[in-house]
């Protein structure tokens, strides 16, 4: 594997410039026109166009164009963009960031934007722009099949959690590892809040559509029980470096090809966070769909290809995940001294399987979180925000909140990824 190289990376005590200021679109040619790999990417300075099109919760993000391309600039903010300056948030969430894209990019090459250029004290990133790409959560608004979605996210699931494990890294790479994504407290910490304690009980930072029974929901004790058992997981099982904010606002896509971007949140923990927040987003979207389609047979067509989707990511992942586990288990808990060494081949697989049952537990349970802080919690999803009506917002909403119950709740009771599309798919009919 080799690592994505930036250009040049500047780091604290090497400070480019000495004050920390924020970017904007006007004096970014100013404040970045000196730097040779922009102006050796794109052009001088003179002639560059500069537009914010940042759409996230956290951090400026501008697309800068000069006569010969474009390249993407993002800049952390001293506080929460979704919030103001009342939230202040440290400016080294970019740091992790950078170190997270060029980890992960480097275990599924070509996966992660290429990152040209790092200045940790402006929390400054230069990177690759991805175009003509579109953000997942538009396409699955838009209603766009995408047909080696699937398979591409399986694949980077089980190369990037496989291959920043114990499985595969040798002891003093991976307590290093460990030790540098251990300084992103403050990120972590808000994954801590945000997903496994606001939504279930009442705190300031929450909101729901009108309708939903948030009360029912706070007084379940099952829930909250399961939602504390998956706390303890997320922050106990320290088993692989995780991209830690891994829905469909984090894919880039076109037809062809599939991008994993904004990976500030990077923290060490269990595989199935991962997986299982990517598959709820599906999911959330499934429950979406039929306010966004009008037609019952493309409604239903679109969904199956939602649910068909979700089926391609376990089966990439799984496949692939098995593949390196027979080809790349050479870490710390490779093992083979006990087995192979000793001509036993049977008790790798019996490994596996047991890893395999494990993550899809993790991942059921994450899952069913996630589908409850998107609606109960501060980060909703434009899936279910661009309903106008809130009767039919909330409809669709309390089909997804009884998915997610069930897969936190019962996640012991659901054996196959089939199983838990089919929960969908009763939940989408009875209801
Ligand atoms: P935040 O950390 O604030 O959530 P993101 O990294 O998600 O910011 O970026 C915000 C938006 O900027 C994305 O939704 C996407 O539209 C755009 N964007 C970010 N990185 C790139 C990139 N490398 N190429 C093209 N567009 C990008
Ligand atoms: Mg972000």
């Amino acid at each position: 594997m080799t690592a994505l190289q930036p250009s040049r990376v500047i780091d604290a005590g090497s400070r480019e410039s000495s004050r920390y200021e924020p970017l904007s679109s006007e004096h970014l040619p100013d404040r970045l026109g000196h730097l040779v790999e922009m102006i050796g990417l794109i052009g001088p300075a003179d002639h560059w166009r500069v537009r914010e099109v940042g759409d996230g919760n956290l951090n400026l993000v501008f697309i800068v164009e000069g006569p010969r391309g474009s390249v993407v600039v993002k800049q952390a903010l001293p506080y929460a963009r979704v919030v103001g300056e009342s939230w202040p948030m440290s400016l080294d969430r970019t740091y992790f960031e950078y170190h997270a894209l060029t980890k992960l990019g480097a275990r599924d090459p070509g996966r992660m934007p290429k990152v040209h250029y790092f200045d940790r004290g402006q929390a400054v990133m230069v990177m690759e722009h991805l175009t003509p790409h579109v953000i997942l959560r538009k396409d699955l608004i838009a209603g766009i099949e995408l047909p080696l979605l699937g398979e591409h996210l399986g694949l980077y699931l089980a190369r990037t959690l496989f291959r920043g494990s114990d499985f595969s890294l040798e002891t003093a790479e991976r307590k290093a590892d460990m030790a540098l994504f251990a300084g992103n407290v403050e990120l972590c910490g808000i994954t801590e809040d945000l997903f496994f304690t606001d939504p279930f009980h009442d705190n300031a930072r929450n909101r729901a559509t009108d309708g939903l029974d948030v009360a029912a929901i706070h007084a379940d004790r099952d829930l909250k029980l399961a939602a504390m058992e998956m706390k303890f997981r997320f922050c106990s099982s320290l088993q692989t470096l995780l991209h830690g904010d891994f829905h469909a606002g984090s894919v880039m896509v076109t037809p062809s090809d599939t991008r994993v971007i904004d990976a500030e949140f990077a923290t060490y923990g269990p595989m199935g966070f991962d997986i299982g927040s990517l598959l709820a987003n599906f999911w959330l979207a499934f429950f979406a769909q039929s306010a966004h389609r009008e037609n019952p047979a493309t409604l239903r067509r679109y969904q199956r290809w939602i649910l068909n989707a979700t089926a391609d990511v376990w089966a990439a992942f799984t496949r692939e995940f098995a593949r390196l586990w027979r080809e790349e288990r050479t870490g710390i808990l490779g093992g083979r001294e006990l087995f192979q060494s000793q001509g036993d081949s049977v008790a790798p697989e019996i490994a596996l399987q047991a890893r395999l049952a494990e993550i899809w537990q993790d991942t059921l349970g994450f899952a069913g979180l996630e589908m409850h802080r998107r609606i109960l919690g501060l980060a909703h999803i434009p899936e279910f925000e661009t309903i106008e009506d809130p009767v039919l917002r909330a409809e669709c909403e309390r089909r997804a909140l009884a998915m997610g119950r069930q897969l936190v709740v019962h996640r012991l009771a659901l054996p196959s990824l089939a199983s838990a599309n089919s929960v969908a798919t009763i939940i989408q009919d009875c209801r």
